[in-house]
């Protein structure tokens, strides 16, 4: 197969010449005419059941939409899965996954710590009617019960970018399936399923989509999930706009060249950043002790980064306000840089055991130039702690 720059601009796209068009075409369609009564119900029953359309009417957007299936198709292509299945945002995504092992009678989650807060708030509520039990990597094998439906890891994690090694607690899983949230890597830097992830699960807002103006979620997956998954789709409805789909797909055709133009960025902030005195410790995948899994597990260490400042809340949030050129908000991925405070946004919602601390600030670094952008770190660091 050709190379994955290569893929990720032609993926879903191999019929466009026959169709006669450059770029695909947007189905709005809410509901498809039938044939006839019988092969409607035939096509109804193989889609409800999370099959493919068989030849025969898509029925219904909720069962179907072919605009969706392009961007699955080259999402599952670049993760080196047989299938992906897009949902609203990440959180429906995640929410499916865990419906599978409730309705599977295995309702009981090992989740890896850290995770994305909305994630671990999720998982803490029970709400989906899970129960979790939070582990440390190397204490995989000693959390899973005979009614663990899933482990659940997050490589890089959000937000101190920790990594995780797939492969070994794929190997302490035995045969209950690991989910890995490879948002943060996107396909470009790490493709979980080669080291073992049955699911590999993305918050399409960040990377996918790049540019800060789609929300979706994504999971790539073996055929057998991937129908699980296409199912509970339908019967919720956690469904990704095919307008969003167009822009998702249109997203993978930029995404290796961005995630390497921001990575590289981000090594020389975290440079910088590791060069100032009034920053504690920088936490990046290239300067800490999970450095043996680049190269072997992670092509590279990615384009988001965590730092403290020390003073505590105070002066991280101080910096925060301060800096003029890069956006205090939530959400990373996109092309320009973004900065936010955890333990008060996105982590808000996680345990105090396990809450990230006061005065870290993560990082998202976009395609700015990288002076610039320590140009405006030194100014907010220098103002922030005058
Ligand atoms: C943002 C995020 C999510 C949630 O995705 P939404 O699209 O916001 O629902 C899940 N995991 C990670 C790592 C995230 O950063």
């Amino acid at each position: 197969m050709t190379q994955l720059d290569t893929r990720s601009v032609h993926a879903g796209r191999d019929d466009l010449a026959a169709l006669g068009v450059h770029v695909p075409p947007i189905d709005l369609s809410t509901t498809y005419p039938l044939p006839d009564v019988n092969t409607g119900g035939a096509s109804y029953d193989s889609l409800a059941q999370g099959r493919g359309p068989d030849g025969g009417s898509l029925v219904y957007q909720r069962l179907w939409n072919p605009t969706v299936a392009r961007f699955e198709d080259a999402l599952a292509e670049l993760e080196h899965t047989d299938g992906a299945v897009a949902f609203g945002s990440g959180m429906a995504a995640l929410t499916a996954c865990l419906l599978a092992g409730v309705a599977a009678g295995r309702p009981h989650v090992v989740a890896v710590r850290p995770l994305y807060g909305g994630s671990d708030h999720l998982l803490s509520t029970g709400l989906l009617g899970t129960t979790v039990t939070y582990t440390q990597p190397s204490e995989v094998a000693g959390a899973i019960r005979p009614d663990t439906g899933v482990v659940i890891v997050e490589t890089p994690a959000n937000p101190t970018v920790a990594l995780v090694d797939i492969a070994a607690v794929a190997s302490a899983a035995g045969d209950v399936p690991v989910l890995v949230d490879n948002t943060f890597a996107t396909p470009v830097l790490q493709q979980p399923a080669r080291h073992g992830a049955s699911l590999v699960l993305h918050s399409a807002t960040k990377y996918l989509g790049g540019h800060g103006d789609v929300m979706g979620g994504v999971v790539a997956a073996g055929v057998e999930w991937v129908g699980r998954l296409r199912q509970i789709r339908a019967v919720t409805g956690g469904l990704l706009h095919p307008l969003a789909a167009y822009e998702l797909h249109r997203g993978l055709q930029t995404l290796p060249v961005r995630v390497r133009a921001q990575q590289a960025t981000a090594i020389k902030v975290a440079d910088w950043l590791s060069a100032q005195p009034s920053v504690g410790e920088v936490y990046y995948p290239g300067l800490t002790d999970s450095q043996h899994l680049i190269g072997r597990q992670q092509s590279g260490p990615g384009a988001v980064l965590a730092f403290t400042i020390s003073g505590g809340f105070e002066a991280a949030s101080r910096v925060a306000g301060a800096l003029k050129l890069i956006t205090h908000a939530v959400s990373l991925g996109g092309v320009d840089t973004l900065i936010q405070h955890p333990a008060a946004l996105t982590h808000r919602l996680v345990p105090a055991e396990a809450k990230p601390s006061d005065g870290l600030l993560r990082l998202s670094l976009g395609l700015e130039d990288p002076e610039d952008l320590t140009a405006d770190l030194a100014n907010a660091l220098a103002n922030a702690l005058a």
